[in-house]
C-alpha cells in the first residue's frame, strides 16, 4: 500500500472538476488539510461530505495535489508498474514503436495518468524527468515499473531533473550509457545526448510531422529555421531534397546538426549550417526557398507573456512568407501551452494579410499519438502547427 501523510477536503461543490477526472486539485478548493504533509507526500482527497475522492502528490503552491488515482481505495505499490505497461501498450497497439523507430516518449504526464513524469525511449535507454517533488520521491520506484515494462529492451535508465527540481541530481538508476547514443526515427539516424542536451535531449514530439515534411521535400529547396538537432533538415535530405539550410541561435545545436547529417552519409556542400537569429536569417531573403519550417520555443511560457509571444509568432511567420518561393511551402509550429490553436490560428492570418499573398491551408498538425492528451486534461496539448501553401 502507498502511505499517505494527510487528506485533503475540499470545499462543498468544489469535486466537480476531480469528479471529471481532472487531475490537478488547486489551493483555492481546498477546506481544509487534516495532518502536515510535506511536499512530494502522497495524500488522500475527500469532498466535503467526507466521500473519497482520490490519491495523489502533495505540493505547496497554485496546483496543491495532482492526482494518480480517482478511486477512494489506497492505491497499492503496483500503480506505476500498471500505468507503465498501459502507455507501452497504446505506444505498440499505435504503431508508434516498429523496426524504423526505436525512440518514442513512454510516459507523458497527465496524458498518461502520471502528472510530474516525463519517460522517454532512445534505443535501449529511458530517460526519466520528474517536474514534481512526488515523481522525484518515486522515482526508484517507477525506475523499477520501467524496468518491469521494458524488461530486456533497455539497460540503462537515466534520471534526469536537475534542471526541473531544486533538490533533484542527474544520475543513473540503472546500468550506464556513453552519449551521444545513435537513435533511427523512421529510418532517420540522429546522436542522442540526453546529459548534454536540451530536455531528455530529443524533440520526440515532432516525429510525425518531420515524416510529412520528408513527403514534400524530393528535389526542393528546404529552410529549417530553430533547427536545434536538424530534425526536419535530415528527413528533408533522405528524402532528396535539392538544398538543405539549417538555422539555430546556438553553435552547440548547430553542431549537433552538423554531426546529424554527417550520420546519416552526406555530404556537407548538401547542407548548409548558420548559427545566428532566425529573424535576422529571413530579414533580407525574398522567394529564396520552396519549402521553410519555423519551430520556435515557446515564446510564452507563461499567461502574462502571450500579447508579447503573438507579435513574435506574427513577425516570423510574415518573414517567412516572404522568405518562400511562390507555390511553396510552410511548416509553421507553435508550442506554448498557453497560446491555444485558435489564437495561434489567428495570429497566423494576420501575417498572411500583411504579406498580401494567396495562402492556403492544407493541414493542422499537433503532437503525435506518444504524446497523448486526455480528454478530461485539455490543458496537456501543446504542440499546433499548419502546412501553408502559400502562392
Ligand atoms: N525543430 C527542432 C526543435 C526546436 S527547439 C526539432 O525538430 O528537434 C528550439 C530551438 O530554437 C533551440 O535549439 C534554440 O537554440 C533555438 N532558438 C531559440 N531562439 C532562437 C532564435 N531567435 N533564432 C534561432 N534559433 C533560436
Amino acid at each position: 500500500m502507498i502511505k499517505t501523510t494527510a487528506t485533503v477536503f475540499l470545499k462543498q461543490g468544489r469535486e466537480a472538476s476531480v469528479k471529471r477526472f481532472h487531475p490537478w486539485v488547486f489551493s483555492g478548493a481546498i477546506e481544509r488539510i487534516d495532518g502536515t504533509p510535506t511536499d512530494g507526500d502522497w495524500v488522500e482527497v475527500k469532498d466535503s461530505r467526507k466521500q473519497g475522492l482520490g490519491y495523489g502528490h502533495y505540493q505547496k503552491g497554485t496546483i496543491t495535489v495532482r492526482l494518480l488515482s480517482f478511486s477512494a481505495i489506497v492505491p497499492d505499490e503496483k500503480i506505476y508498474a500498471e500505468k507503465i505497461k498501459a502507455a507501452y501498450n497504446q505506444r505498440a497497439f499505435t504503431k508508434v514503436i516498429s523496426e524504423h523507430t526505436n525512440c518514442f516518449r513512454l510516459v507523458h504526464g497527465e496524458g498518461d495518468g502520471l502528472p510530474g513524469m516525463i519517460i522517454d525511449v532512445y534505443n535501449g535507454v529511458a530517460v526519466m524527468q520528474a517536474h514534481t517533488v512526488g515523481m522525484h520521491n518515486d522515482r526508484h520506484r517507477i525506475a523499477e515499473a520501467i524496468k518491469e515494462t521494458l524488461f530486456d529492451t533497455i539497460h540503462s535508465i537515466y534520471y534526469k531533473s536537475q534542471g526541473t527540481l531544486q533538490s533533484a541530481e542527474n544520475e543513473y538508476l540503472l546500468g550506464m550509457s556513453t552519449v551521444p547514443h545513435v537513435v533511427t526515427e523512421h529510418g532517420n539516424k540522429f546522436y542522442i545526448d540526453w546529459e548534454e542536451g536540451q530536455k531528455t535531449g530529443f524533440f520526440l514530439d515532432q516525429r510525425e510531422n518531420r515524416k510529412l515534411l520528408g513527403e514534400m521535400s524530393k528535389g526542393v529547396s528546404v529552410l529549417n529555421t530553430f533547427c536545434y538537432t536538424g530534425g526536419f533538415s535530415v528527413y528533408a535530405l533522405n528524402a532528396g531534397a535539392s538544398l538543405v539550410h539549417s538555422v539555430d541561435a546556438s553553435a552547440k545545436a548547430i553542431d549537433l546538426t552538423r554531426r546529424n547529417i554527417e550520420l546519416n552519409g552526406f555530404d556537407p556542400l548538401q547542407h548548409e549550417c548558420f548559427a545566428v537569429d532566425t529573424f535576422d536569417f529571413l530579414k533580407d531573403k525574398k522567394d529564396q526557398y520552396d519549402v521553410i519550417i519555423l519551430d520556435p520555443p515557446a515564446f510564452a511560457k507563461h499567461k502574462d507573456a502571450k500579447h508579447q509571444a503573438m507579435k513574435g509568432y506574427q513577425r516570423l511567420n510574415a518573414e517567412a512568407m516572404r522568405a518562400v518561393k511562390s507555390n511553396g511551402i510552410i511548416f509553421t509550429f507553435s508550442c506554448s501551452q498557453v497560446v491555444d490553436k485558435q489564437l495561434f490560428y489567428d495570429t497566423v492570418v494576420s501575417a498572411a494579410l500583411q504579406s498580401g499573398r494567396e495562402i492556403k491551408v492544407l493541414d493542422h498538425l499537433c503532437q503525435p499519438a506518444d504524446h497523448p492528451v486526455s480528454m478530461y486534461h485539455p490543458e496537456g496539448e501543446y504542440l499546433k502547427g499548419l502546412v501553408l501553401y502559400v502562392s
